[in-house]
């Protein structure tokens, strides 16, 4: 018999409720949603005489699980491959090469190489761009393990130095990407979501961009890359007339079932866009560092009322696709320019929490620990020499903690990660994860 509740029991819990209420307490999981959360002070669960799970969050925080809000899972084999290159070549020489080799095989073992790290490291929902092929596989592998995805194939029909197999026509990278949602929208229990993907401005006809927001507008959701770097914004103003994000606005890809990457480089104009349509950003500190894209003016767009989330973005810009090391660049790399009060270690973790669960447009499920949202959690260790004694559990998750510290995960009310393992429930086993993609890189052999 299945024992229906789990209490994580003893820690400090970061509820990222509307009033960001923090405090020593307990989180009552029922199947796959919080049915309650106890703070000191308040009654005792009431769940009769019914059996129970405990976990033990003694020393540690209670937090939601970090979303990231633009992943390339498919990316991950090409770790390590295409350092220290600006973007066009980068994509051009590197990754493009690499995603064109890939087959299911090569794939599954990608998703299941991203989902160990992203698991371990308290990673439990991604917005992921796939590349052009091997979709059915990605979703597959990724649903398995239990992660919460929404996720689309990237869409090419366009630009130059794309490898032949990348390449689509723009009726039949529109077709796929519907039949691609319509297979797998809601699967693994509603994991599983569907976001359309048209590559950047660059690597897409306008004609495939507006059929994509037709469908925005019967209510789809997109994923894009937008003003990453300032040759790829200036391509854009010679080509297509206009600035990138202006330009996806006037074409309909705007609003609060768009989300944009990176936004670097966009204008005073196209921020005002972003902000009265609701259109979302996801910043990516570590890639935007690595590419040497530039610094995306984040505490700006905040306090313009832009809704802002965090992501890795792929392994070849990273190398890691590590929430907790992304959450705590996010609160020091602006700091810099706009003084240290500006953005805040609580500000940072709305980022990663809430500001993710909107970006995937699950707003009303995750992203915060209150009643009734999916059972999506981490818990934190921190009574570790590189954490203890701080005093203030918000500042000693986004500043002191790392992803090694993450003791235990749940997605959708399932116990992913226990103890700092992996449990049963992913299918993944850590050596065996690592040896497969291992394996799955040397058969690519010259595309990696
Ligand atoms: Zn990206």
């Amino acid at each position: 018999m299945s024992i229906r509740y789990t209490v994580v029991e003893g820690g400090t819990v970061i509820t990222m409720d509307a009033r960001r209420r923090v405090g020593r307490g307990d989180v009552l999981i029922d199947g796959n949603t919080i049915a309650a959360v106890r703070l000191e002070g308040d009654p005792p669960f009431d769940i009769g005489a019914s059996t129970f799970l405990t976990v033990d969050a003694r020393g540690c925080a209670v937090l939601p699980g970090l979303v990231q809000a633009h992943v390339h899972v498919c990316q991950t084999l090409c770790r390590g491959s295409a350092d220290d290159l600006p973007l066009l070549e980068w994509l051009k020489e590197r990754v493009w090469p690499y995603e064109a080799s890939l087959d299911e095989k090569s794939m599954r073992a990608c998703a299941r190489l991203a989902a160990a790290e992203l698991l371990l490291g308290g990673t439990t929902a991604i917005l992921d761009m796939g590349t052009v092929h091997e979709t059915d596989a990605l979703f597959d592998a990724l649903g398995r393990t239990g992660l919460r995805v929404v996720g689309g194939k990237a869409m090419m029909d366009h630009g130059d130095g794309v490898p032949a197999r990348l390449r689509e026509t723009t009726r039949a990278s529109l077709d796929e990407s519907d039949r691609l949602r319509r297979d797998w929208e809601g699967k693994f229990d509603g994991r599983i979501g569907y976001a359309y993907a048209p590559r950047f401005v660059l690597s897409c006809t306008e004609e495939l961009l507006r059929e994509v927001a037709a469908r925005v507008a019967a209510g789809a959701r997109v994923h894009t890359h937008a003003s990453e770097q300032l040759p790829e914004v200036e391509l854009v103003r010679r080509e297509r007339g206009d600035e990138n994000i202006r330009y996806f606005d006037r074409l309909g890809l705007g609003g609060p079932q768009v989300t944009l990457a990176h936004c670097v480089h966009p204008t005073v104009e196209e921020r005002a866009i972003l902000a009265a349509r609701g259109t979302h950003v996801t910043h990516c500190p570590s890639s935007n560092l690595k590419l040497g894209s530039g610094i995306a003016p984040i505490p700006e767009m905040l306090a313009e009322g832009i809704s802002i989330a965090l992501g890795a973005d792929g392994a070849p810009c990273n190398n890691n696709l590590d929430g907790m090391l992304e959450l705590r660049l996010a609160a020091l790399l602006h700091k810099h320019r706009v003084g240290p009060a500006k953005m805040t270690a609580m500000q940072a973790l709305e980022l990663a929490t809430l500001g993710g669960a909107r970006a995937l447009g699950l707003g009303d499920r995750i992203g915060a620990l209150e009643v009734g949202k999916r059972a999506d959690l981490i818990v934190v260790d921190l009574e570790t020499p590189h954490v203890a004694p701080s005093p203030d559990p918000v500042s000693a998750v986004v500043y002191g903690a790392r992803a090694s510290d993450v003791r235990h995960v749940f997605v959708d009310g399932r116990h992913l990660v226990a103890g700092g393992l992996l449990t049963e429930a992913t299918g993944l086993e850590r050596a065996a994860v690592v040896a497969e993609a291992r394996a799955a890189r040397v058969a690519a052999g010259a595309a990696v």
